[in-house]
């Protein structure tokens, strides 16, 4: 208790009491108050009388309360947010062992979520959230804690369920999602993948189970979405290995322990070597040299492959410079280099292209960039500002695995490119079917009424070689020539100057 003198007037604070307490109003209302209650003292310290004090709190208990449900509250949809989740199901962890009960815990993601927002705008963003909140809601017991985890991830933890049930949930919650969605101005239909994983011990932590239905529902994402998956250990050891992938490529990066090995392309009229693509391999210290396609995904995944690609373009032009002073050629030799889906979207790609081609002193003519069907079509109109951009620049533009993606021969027109590579795919099932055959002689056709040059990937025999020469392709790529070799092996090659 405090003590507390004065030398004049009125001593106070000594035994003060306060506590909270409710009072009626003459109209009924009831009314927070805190009462505080001290004693009045004369000089010499003897109490002389209380003063009592009663303050009306109604409005700061309301805004206590408001506070401490918005704390644990997502305010979009009402729902409990993580932080009220992760309370809940440390409590139902808690109780699984005296209750033998299991808690099944829902780890969902909405599927192209984010593909709403950005063309629908964030207002309709959240009236479906809200609306997504209100049908989970629908498919639960009352018992059930449904939660907004944040973004478009929901959780839901299902106390005293077995495996069957859980998984009937699980269905109802994806069939209840898809049922059609009026938005402002649309109607659309929404899908979900959905991890699920059981909580069995009150050893394990409400963090590792929900990064076991976390992984779970990656799980389900990678099976091709709008479905649900039952985590299982080898999910985490992936994801583990995923992990030590990352942090390896990250050194790798560092010390760019990239090399770039290279495929000539045919000038098929010549049979000469017209030029080489740019293939990236990691040299790695202990697993020795690993394909793109072990890598690449990942990297494009983290953004990786920005400064993977740009040490790629770097080597392939310093490369491309000494081959064009030791081999002239009219035109000089033309390097290809593989753009992917992220390096392409980067803001400073175009800068960062015209600083290399500078530093380096290769002709912007002399370099052609491949960028897949799907990249080129996938955004639309930016995406087509920047190939001109650089076209303008006189880069070279070739559209990579034709026939691949999904754009129709019609797109085709507008896209500013200068070289079209027909997919490994077609060349190969080029003596299987006609039908191939027939697809190879369009799509030539088309291209070459369009002012593009066809590149045919893949010519693996002599066979195939001579009948891309008969179906019209311009220049042709595969191990019947060359396999993708390292510099020394291909300045071999270019020095020997072969022709086919
Ligand atoms: P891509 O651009 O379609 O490259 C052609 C792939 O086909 C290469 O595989 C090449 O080795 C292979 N290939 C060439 N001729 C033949 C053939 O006659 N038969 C068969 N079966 N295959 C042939 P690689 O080097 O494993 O590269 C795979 C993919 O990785 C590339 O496909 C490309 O998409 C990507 N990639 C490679 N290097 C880079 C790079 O520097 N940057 C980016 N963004 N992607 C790269
Ligand atoms: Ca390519
Ligand atoms: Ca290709």
């Amino acid at each position: 208790m405090r003590s507390q003198t004065s030398s004049k007037g009125v001593a106070r604070g000594e035994s003060v009491r306060s506590r909270e307490t409710v009072r009626v109003t003459k109209s009924g209302r009831m009314l927070d108050v805190s009462l505080t209650v001290s004693p009045i003292k004369d000089l010499s310290g003897t109490v002389t009388g209380i003063s009592t004090v009663e303050r009306d709190m109604s409005e700061s208990k309301g805004l206590e309360q408001q506070l401490e449900h918005q704390a644990i509250h997502d305010p979009l949809t009402g729902l409990p947010n993580r932080v009220l989740f992760a309370d809940r199901l440390r409590h139902a962890l808690s109780l699984t062992d005296r209750w033998q009960e299991h808690v099944a815990v829902f780890f969902i993601n909405l599927d192209n979520f984010k593909f709403v927002n950005d063309t629908l705008g964030h207002a309709t963003g959240d009236q479906l959230l809200i609306e997504v909140a209100r049908r989970l809601e629908a498919c639960l017991r009352p018992e059930d804690t449904n939660a907004r985890f944040g973004g478009d991830e929901f959780t839901v933890l299902l106390e005293g369920t077995r495996a069957e049930e859980a998984e009937t949930v699980a269905e109802r919650v994806l069939e209840e999602l898809q049922a059609p969605l009026a938005l402002a101005t649309e109607e659309i239909s929404i899908t979900a993948s959905i991890g699920i994983t059981f909580g069995v011990s009150s050893l394990e932590t409400s963090e590792s189970v929900l990064r076991s239905a976390d992984l779970a529902m990656y799980g389900a994402k990678a099976d091709g979405k709008a479905g649900y998956e039952t985590f299982r250990p080898i999910m985490r050891a992936r994801a583990e290995n995923r992990l030590r992938l990352e942090n390896d490529l990250r050194r790798a990066v560092r010390r760019e322990e990239f090399v770039v090995h290279y495929q000539p392309k045919v000038q098929l009229a010549s049979g000469r070597i017209s030029g080489v693509e740019a293939l990236v391999r990691w040299d790695h210290p202990e697993r020795g040299l690993v394909p793109p396609l072990d890598f690449i995904p990942l990297a494009e995944e983290n953004g990786m492959i920005v400064p993977i690609g740009l040490q790629v373009l770097k080597k392939a032009l310093q490369q491309a410079k000494v081959w064009q002073e030791r081999y002239p050629g009219d035109p000089p030799l033309l390097m290809c280099v593989n753009l992917s889906a992220r390096q392409f979207q980067h803001p400073e790609m175009v800068q960062d292209i015209v600083e290399i081609t500078r530093d380096t002193g290769v002709d912007p003519n002399c370099l052609d960039l491949e960028i897949t069907e799907s990249i080129v079509m996938k955004y639309g109109e930016s995406n087509l500002s920047r190939l001109r951009e650089l076209r303008d620049m006189g880069i070279k533009i070739a559209i990579d695995d034709f026939g691949t993606g999904y754009s129709s021969l019609a797109h085709l027109q507008r896209l500013p490119a200068d070289y079209l590579k027909i997919d490994r795919s077609f060349i190969d099932g080029l003596k299987a079917s006609p039908e191939n055959k027939v697809l190879v002689s369009t799509i030539t056709y088309l291209a070459h009424s369009l002012g593009l040059s066809v590149v045919a990937e893949g010519v693996e025999t002599i066979a195939q070689l001579a009948q891309v020469r008969e179906l019209g392709c311009d220049m042709a790529q595969g191990y019947y020539f060359a396999e993708p070799q390292p510099a020394m092996e291909i300045d071999a090659l270019l020095k020997k100057a072969p022709r086919w």
